[in-house]
């Protein structure tokens, strides 16, 4: 084991949590060391809606969250302008549905009280026909609506942005690398011990440990003996890989729950459910009678929504703070910085429950507790600081897509992951050739993220680029992009086969809940051309 290196503060998690902390204290000056034992984003984060909200839900029973994440959405909407997009809903109601319009509109209008602190814009009320002319998919039996605007993220951008920046202001950050153990002097935590990429065992020294792990937080505060209480909430989505309708639309469950189908840049999440969670958090499945609970209440409001093909599901576990009685969607998502001192755990900081909404605000308060037990003193900046990228005013897509070779597509889905620094991914490598016909992703892209965005296998080119995200859920590319990432990697030929079957293995999981006839086709005809490949 090679000897321990020091730093002021080891923040574990590399969600949204951990990485806007490690973001915030490194723009305060200390040294910081980030570790994720998968990849960045690929905890709950990447697991979640993709929405910047303010919960009108909540309103109803914890309204200072409503509140707080409806603030810190502000301020993350103005510092990652170039992935944030407004998300327009339609709120249809049905004869029978547990709000009617009036009740409906009156919660709008009090939600209308909040939008300004997001840059959002008021509710409008409209008749049946209106709804229908706007949303022409949604049942006939809809008696009316009200519409609310929301912001979409893409969240795995947002971490590494995160974690660009805390890079980019001295921390070290390492993916693939996974805390076993925590370094003790008497009941002092003193550092942290890992294992790295490479499978070697290494130390950490730091003054302050932060536990950011999400849904893990008990299993990390568990290392030095002090307990963390959750209520996990286990919730997925079904995927659709294009938009199916105009507006997001929500809709009401058998039992009364709200979901909600969200139009997203180039796809549609269908979600969600919520459900208490006692199973292994590194093995969370989507099972068939979850996607049918969705896709029977999304029938009601929007008909023809078994006709359409899903890619693949999605199944996150919520860190909620423990309540006993509660349903699992009235929970709160209040969120707890915990200092571990009176525990016996001096130098452990842990920061439980939350919403990605209020990533920053969390990541803020936790710096400031961690700031406190190190008598620093430098305030928190990252309210008004831009992330990577949104420095400046963007080029219109089009004329950087004229400029620079590429379809207006990929130019905007470029600069909606890279902001300004576009121009440098694709200048500095290939020219700008598709990856995928489904998926507006260039080879300078790939290069660029195997380079220098810590893309180590084909899934975390999946959460960087997008890759495999589109209709054809990878058949058409992985086999390619293992090429590109491969050469950057220096793979060996069995090895670029060896990633892409991993990939596809991976990818399977998710995708067989939601497998029609066709899908199995598809499978089956991916499955064969792998296998032939490689004979
Ligand atoms: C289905 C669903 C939908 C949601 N939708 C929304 C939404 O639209 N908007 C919203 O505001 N919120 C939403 N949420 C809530 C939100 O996603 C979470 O509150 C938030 O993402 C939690 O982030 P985190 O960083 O705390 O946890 P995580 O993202 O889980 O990050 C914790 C990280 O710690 C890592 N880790 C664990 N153990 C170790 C170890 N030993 N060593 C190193 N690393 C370790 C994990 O790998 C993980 O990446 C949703 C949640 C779910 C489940």
């Amino acid at each position: 084991m090679s000897a321990p290196s020091a730093h002021d503060v080891c923040v574990i998690g590399g969600g949204v949590t951990g990485a806007g902390i490690a973001r915030d204290l490194s723009l305060r000056g200390l040294s910081v060391l980030l570790l994720e034992k998968g990849d960045w984003g690929a905890g709950t984060t990447g697991s979640s809606s993709w929405m910047i909200h303010g919960g009108p839900r909540y309103l109803e029973f914890d309204w200072n969250t409503t509140r707080l994440s409806t603030q810190d959405a502000g301020y993350i909407v103005s510092i990652a302008r170039n992935m944030v997009y407004r998300v327009a809903f339609i709120i249809p109601v049905l004869p029978h549905d547990k709000n009617n319009i009036e009740r409906m509109e009156t919660a709008m209008e009090v939600y209308d009280r909040f939008q300004p602190l997001k840059k959002a814009h008021p509710h409008v009320r409209l008749t049946a026909e209106e709804a229908r002319q706007a949303e022409p998919g949604l049942s006939a039996d809809v008696i009316g609506a009200v519409t609310m605007e929301e912001w979409g993220v893409d969240p795995h951008r947002l971490v590494f942005a995160n974690v660009q920046d805390a890079m980019a202001h001295g921390a070290r950050a390492l993916n693939h690398t996974r805390v076993v153990d925590l370094l003790r002097d008497g009941g002092k935590v003193i550092g942290v011990r890992y294992r790295g990429s490479d499978g070697a065992m290494s130390e950490a020294r730091a003054r302050v440990v932060v536990n950011a792990a999400g849904p893990w937080v008990p299993e990390i505060s568990g290392m030095a003996g002090a307990q963390v209480h959750l209520r996990p909430a286990k919730g997925i989505h079904i995927v659709y890989p294009h938009r199916i309708s105009n507006f997001s639309i929500s809709a009401e469950s058998i039992d009364g729950r709200d979901l909600l189908l969200v139009s997203h840049a180039g796809f549609t999440l269908l979600g969600t459910t919520d459900d208490d969670f006692y199973g292994d958090l590194d093995s969370v499945d989507v099972l068939e009678d979850e996607v049918d609970y969705l896709l029977q209440a999304f029938e009601r409001v929007f008909p023809s929504i078994r006709s359409y093909r899903p890619v693949r599901t999605t199944a996150g576990v919520r860190p909620t703070l423990f309540k006993w009685r509660r349903y699992e969607d009235e929970l709160s998502r209040r969120y707890q910085v915990i200092d571990h001192a009176p525990d016996g755990a001096e130098g452990l900081v842990t920061i439980a429950g939350g919403k990605l909404s209020m990533y920053r605000l969390m990541a803020e308060e936790t710096s400031d507790v961690v700031c406190r037990k190190l008598g620093h003193e430098a305030p928190c900046v990252t309210a008004t600081s831009p992330l990577p990228g949104n420095e400046s005013d963007l080029e219109p897509a089009d004329a950087f897509g004229r400029r620079t070779g590429i379809p207006a597509l990929a130019a905007i889905r470029l600069q909606s992951r890279h902001g300004s620094n576009a121009e440098v991914v694709i200048k500095a490598e290939y020219p700008g050739r598709m990856v995928c016909r489904c998926e507006p992703i260039t080879e300078a892209e790939l290069v660029h993220a195997a380079r220098h965005e810590q893309v180590r296998s084909l899934a975390d080119a999946f959460r960087r680029v997008g890759l495999a995200a589109g209709p054809c859920a990878g058949t058409g590319c992985v086999l390619r992009a293992a090429g590109i990432i491969g050469t950057e990697l220096g793979w060996s030929a069995s090895q670029r086969f060896d990633a892409a079957r991993e990939f596809v293995r991976g990818a399977w999981l998710g995708r067989a809940p939601v497998l029609g006839h066709s899908g199995w086709a598809q499978e089956e005809l991916a499955a064969g051309a792998l296998r032939g490949l490689r004979n």
